[in-house]
Order: C-alpha cells, then sequence, then structure tokens
C-alpha cells in the first residue's frame, strides 16, 4: 500500500517519541511505500508566533531569550535521539544551518520593527523545517534511507494569501508527483513538513494553525496514496480533552456533522487561547 503518515506536534515532543515514531514507520515501510508528514515539536510554533509579538512590542530581549529556548530544545533533541555518532553530526549540521538562518531573519525583522504576514509566514514555517530534520535521521539511525523536505521543496505551491494560503492544485500535483513518487520508488522515506509551502515567487506561506493535516491531505491526493493516516496521542474521537478531563472517553461511534462540530470547537478554543 501507499500510505501517508501525519503525526502531530505531541507525538514528536520527546526522544522517547521520537523513536517510538520512527521505529514505527521503519517497520511499516518494510511492506509499504510511507510518506510522512509532520508538524513542528509541540509548542515550538506557538513560541514563534510569542517571538514576534515580541519584536512587534520592540521588546528585543525576549524575543532573543525565546530563540535561544528554540535553538537549546532541538540541539538536545537531536543529541538525545540520535545514537549513532556520525548521524548525530550530521543532522547537528543540518539544524544548525537552519537554526542560522532563522537568528538572521529575526535579526533582519528586529532591526526593522515590523512583522509583516509574508515574514511572518517565513518565521513560523521554521518550526516544521527543524522537525523533519529530527525525523529523518532517526530514521536514517535505524537504517532506513529518508530525506527531510520542507512543503516548499516537495512541490507545495499555493497562492499568496499569507497565513491563510490555499494550494494551487494543478501546479502542486505535478511537482509532488515528480519529487515524492520518484523518492519512493528508490525507496526512500520522504519526511515532509507539515504546514507550509511557497507562492509562485517562491515566498513561504503557510495554511493557518493546524495546517499540517490539510497538508498530509494534498500530498496523499496528489500521489493517490491508499490511505491517510492522521496519528495522534489518543486512540480516537474523545468526549473532551483528556488532559483537562481525567475521565474522558473514547467515542464508540460519531456521525460525521458530529465529527465536522467537535473539530470545528477545537480549532476555536485552540486559536482563542493564543491571543
Ligand atoms: N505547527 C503548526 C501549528 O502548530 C501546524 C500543525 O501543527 O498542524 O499550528
Ligand atoms: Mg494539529
Amino acid at each position: 500500500m501507499k500510505i501517508v503518515l501525519k503525526f502531530g506536534g505531541t507525538s514528536i515532543s520527546t526522544a522517547k517519541n521520537i523513536r517510538k515514531v520512527s521505529s514505527y514507520v521503519h517497520s511499516l515501510s518494510k511492506q509499504n511505500q510511507v510518506v510522512v508528514v509532520c508538524s513542528a515539536i509541540d509548542g515550538v510554533t506557538d513560541d514563534l508566533i510569542q517571538i514576534s509579538k515580541f519584536i512587534q512590542r520592540g521588546n528585543k530581549e525576549h524575543a532573543n531569550r525565546l530563540t535561544a529556548k528554540i535553538i537549546a530544545r532541538h540541539r538536545q533533541l537531536a543529541k538525545e535521539t540520535i545514537t549513532k555518532s556520525q548521524n548525530k553530526k550530521k543532522l547537528l549540521d543540518a539544524l544548525n544551518s537552519d537554526l542560522t538562518e532563522l537568528e538572521e531573519l529575526l535579526h533582519g525583522v528586529i532591526l526593522l520593527g515590523e512583522v509583516t504576514a509574508r515574514s511572518l509566514d517565513y518565521i513560523i514555517s521554521f518550526g516544521e523545517r527543524l522537525s523533519i530534520k529530527i525525523i529523518a535521521h532517526a530514521l536514517l539511525d535505524l537504517g532506513s534511507k529518508s530525506i527531510p523536505l520542507t512543503g516548499k521543496e516537495a512541490g507545495i505551491v499555493t497562492d499568496s494569501n499569507f497565513g491563510e494560503s490555499r494550494p494551487l492544485m494543478d501546479t502542486t500535483r505535478l511537482r509532488i508527483l515528480r519529487n515524492v513518487d520518484s523518492l519512493l520508488s528508490k525507496k526512500i522515506i520522504p519526511v515532509i513538513g507539515g504546514f507550509a509551502g511557497a507562492d509562485q515567487y517562491g515566498n513561504i506561506t503557510t495554511f493557518g494553525r493546524g495546517g499540517s493535516d490539510y497538508s498530509a491531505t494534498i500530498i496523499a491526493s496528489c500521489i493517490k496514496a491508499d490511505e491517510i493516516w492522521l496519528m495522534t496521542d489518543v486512540d480516537g474521537l474523545m468526549t473532551a480533552d483528556p488532559k483537562t478531563v481525567k475521565n474522558a472517553k473514547v467515542l464508540k461511534e460519531v456521525s460525521y456533522a458530529e465529527a465536522i462540530e467537535m473539530a470545528l470547537f477545537g480549532t476555536i478554543k485552540k486559536s482563542s487561547n493564543e491571543n
């Protein structure tokens, strides 16, 4: 089967979780063609948004402190997750080059003193840019062949509606097919960053919060996947958020309309928490 597997931020939030996810993908890929789509590490997108808010308010010190936290967190995760020293070095080099670009970008935005919708998308796309490198190297560590690709590198082309872009499917379909299918035929597992793509001029765009599920469905449609699995850290739709409500239960059956209503409430809760 050709399967697209999407992992959210909490599924990859610790070295233990990343190893669990990668050994699952590693074994699944023995019998199937697997494409991984992942979110940023849990909380990183929120931190990047917070950094932009600090910059907008002229609070350079807080912005720098939070940036240092993101850098330390990814380096630490890389060191804890990867066992082979050669792979660890390769990963740290890859992360360093992204982290340097992030620092330069933030420095530029601090000098300008303003965060446009376009620069915000560029900034918040770094969460997935970093997480895909860690997951792909965790797969390499297990002996799988794997390549990390950002949404832009994979071929997701969107309109220029920064913050809530929509894919241009005709172009996207051609590019994703070419880039992703060629990796699958070489038995390489593509690890693609969700949430972001690029417009026709190459500017980074995002689909809006929680957009990695959307990326996974776009990719699955383009490569005509047999199935798409949106993996999460609970066993199904539940009566409430188990982090808040201790005795929340998995629902045996829900109608399509009920599922949509619940998903909508989840999204509203998430975005109102951020403001
Ligand atoms: N990382 C993005 C967010 O936190 C996208 C996603 O997780 O689906 O909204
Ligand atoms: Mg999500």
